[in-house]
């Protein structure tokens, strides 16, 4: 995520993609059971499946051929499609990094004008945790406080059998026990029943849940399960700014049937369109991924674009076509640079999707949202191209490397800062991005300092009010990771990030583990820096 930010830019480089004359962005305002014994809720996809084909067993799914193949993919059958279908294919083995994955299938049914869907969801909980469970919980961010969205939950069954489950923190959490507890690397089915109702224009939390004339955006809104770490089970209610989701990667099979004249564009790669008369069901396949974004449009056109076997897709209002085809080279760059500096992206698909959103953009496994103001003001045009970075590089820091985005948002934040800093020294060279250091970062923290003192970078979110979040994560987190390399030299400095990007891939990373990269890379301690930086 990335507020809309005030910000005055120079950029000195010719060559760079910014107009000439500087612009000024203005602000913004149960019983454990062993899964073969379960009837199946929608396909069937058994633990023991993963990365293996999904059973064939669905008879709809599989008598209905695809009518229309998306532009880039390639025809499938869905019988042929196992969950590394979303993985480029040098990847597919990396669904065997994540042990222990939890399993969503999810079943989504839009009423006519998008204002609710029905839900029906199988999760297969993989115990995880290393010990016993004597509850599972699910998160449900449609029931955040004070917007006009809501789930109803109709039913819960945990291992067949109907479950008492019990909400929690203002709604937001579903508390399911165990008729006996649940030992480790055991797997429990859930099944869950529910009604999701979709706000119009909704401007909480970004604006990032909410129905517009041109598109209805469905972040994270099915229930999802928590990440559980050293502090139990995340379930902490988390202020009205910043991220939310802190989850497992895990593998989802999601299906939405939605009337005919829209288009999906979600998280994962598409594996079949299936018009049956006025509606279309569209499948997606999403693996390993940490949560799972839909958005769902009539006025959205694409433009597309290769990086090697990666697609990228660019969705943009058509009055905002040459916006969206900048972002489509930005992001396309972007790749390009990561890649190089971080390692490989792993997904066959990324898209960039122009929302209503009040954020700079979103990010979600394999898809960014990015604000359609920032599309429509040529104003804007340095803020835009920032963000649509910004959001790309949260698919390295984020969706690949995951972490606590509550407790320890500048883990991925501040780190996507920098990156974002290395395209522009990539693309357009250190002079650029020296006056990109100093107008999103060097100034935006000496305002903070004027009006709220220093402040450690490495907070909760909570610990923040909105702007002093703004400031100490994003502009005061980066300059860490300057010092870190100014220290350390670019050799180990970026040795260090490859080692962090491979060893948790898929996995969660705390704050000893960046900086133990660090160390090891370099033989040096940057502890100090941490201190002065992040802790101090
Ligand atoms: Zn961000």
């Amino acid at each position: 995520m990335l507020r809309q930010i005030a910000v005055l830019v120079l950029l000195a480089c010719a060559a760079c993609a910014a107009p000439a004359a500087p612009s000024i962005t203005p602000s913004a305002t149960p019983t454990s059971v062993v899964l073969p014994t379960m009837a199946p809720v929608g396909p069937t996809i058994l633990a023991s499946d993963l990365g293996k084909a999904i059973p064939t067993s669905n008879a709809t799914a599989q008598a209905a051929a695809p009518t229309r193949v998306p532009t880039n993919a390639p025809a499938v059958t869905p019988a042929a499609v196992g969950f590394e279908f979303a993985l480029r294919p040098q990847f597919a083995r990396d669904l065997n990094l994540v042990t222990n994955k939890t399993v969503y299938t999810i079943h989504w049914e839009l009423n006519d004008d998008l204002s609710t869907l029905r839900g029906t969801q199988r999760v297969i909980f993989a115990n995880h945790t290393g010990a016993p469970l004597n509850e599972i919980y699910f998160r449900l961010f449609a029931n955040y406080p004070n917007s006009d969205g809501s789930i109803e939950i109709h039913s819960v069954r945990a291992g067949g059998n109907p479950a008492r489950a019990a909400l929690e923190q203002d709604n937001t959490a579903l508390k399911i026990p165990l008729a006996r507890p649940l030992t480790a690397n055991r797997t429990l089915v859930i099944t869950l029943d529910y009604t999701i109702n979709i706000p119009r224009d909704n401007k909480v939390r970004y604006a990032d849940f909410t129905r517009s004339e041109w598109i209805t955006t469905l972040p994270t809104v099915y229930p999802i399960v928590p990440a559980f770490d050293d502090k139990g089970w995340h379930i902490e209610l988390t202020p009205p700014y910043g991220d939310l989701v802190y989850a497992n990667s895990s593998v989802y099979d999601v299906t939405i049937s939605a009337p005919a004249q829209y288009t999906v564009i979600a998280s994962g790669q598409l594996v079949q369109e299936n018009p049956q008369g006025a509606r279309t069901s569209w499948r997606f396949i999403g693996a390993p991924m940490r949560d799972f974004d839909v958005n769902i449009t009539n006025a959205l056109t694409r433009t597309s674009a290769q990086v090697d076997d990666i697609t990228v897709n660019s969705w943009s209002l058509s009055a905002h076509g040459d916006s969206g085809k900048r972002a489509l080279q930005w992001t396309v760059e972007a790749i390009k640079i990561f890649e190089k500096r971080f390692g490989a992206y792993p997904f066959k698909e990324l898209d960039l999707v122009e929302t209503p959103t009040s954020a700079g953009g979103i990010e979600y496994p394999g898809l960014i949202t990015v604000a359609s103001n920032l599309y429509a003001d040529p104003g804007q045009l340095n803020f835009f191209e920032f963000a649509t970075v910004h959001e790309t590089a949260h698919q390295w820091f984020y969706s690949t490397i995951g972490n606590d985005q509550v407790n320890h948002p500048w883990l991925d934040e501040a780190l996507a800062q920098y990156a974002t800093l290395l395209y522009f020294e990539d693309r357009y060279g250190k002079e650029v991005a020296r006056n990109i250091q100093q107008n999103f970062f060097d100034n935006l923290y000496e305002e903070a300092k004027q009006r709220y003192g220093d402040q450690p970078a490495g907070k909760p979110v909570s610990a923040y009010d909105e702007d002093a979040y703004g400031a100490f994560v994003y502009a005061k987190g980066p300059k860490f990771f300057q010092a870190v390399r100014d220290q350390i030299g670019d050799d180990a400095f970026f040795k260090a990030l490859q080692t962090y990007y491979t060893d948790f891939k898929f996995r969660i990373a705390f704050p000893p583990d960046l900086i133990n990269a660090f160390n090891v890379a370099s033989g040096q301690d940057v502890t100090p820096l941490y201190k002065q930086w992040i802790e101090g």
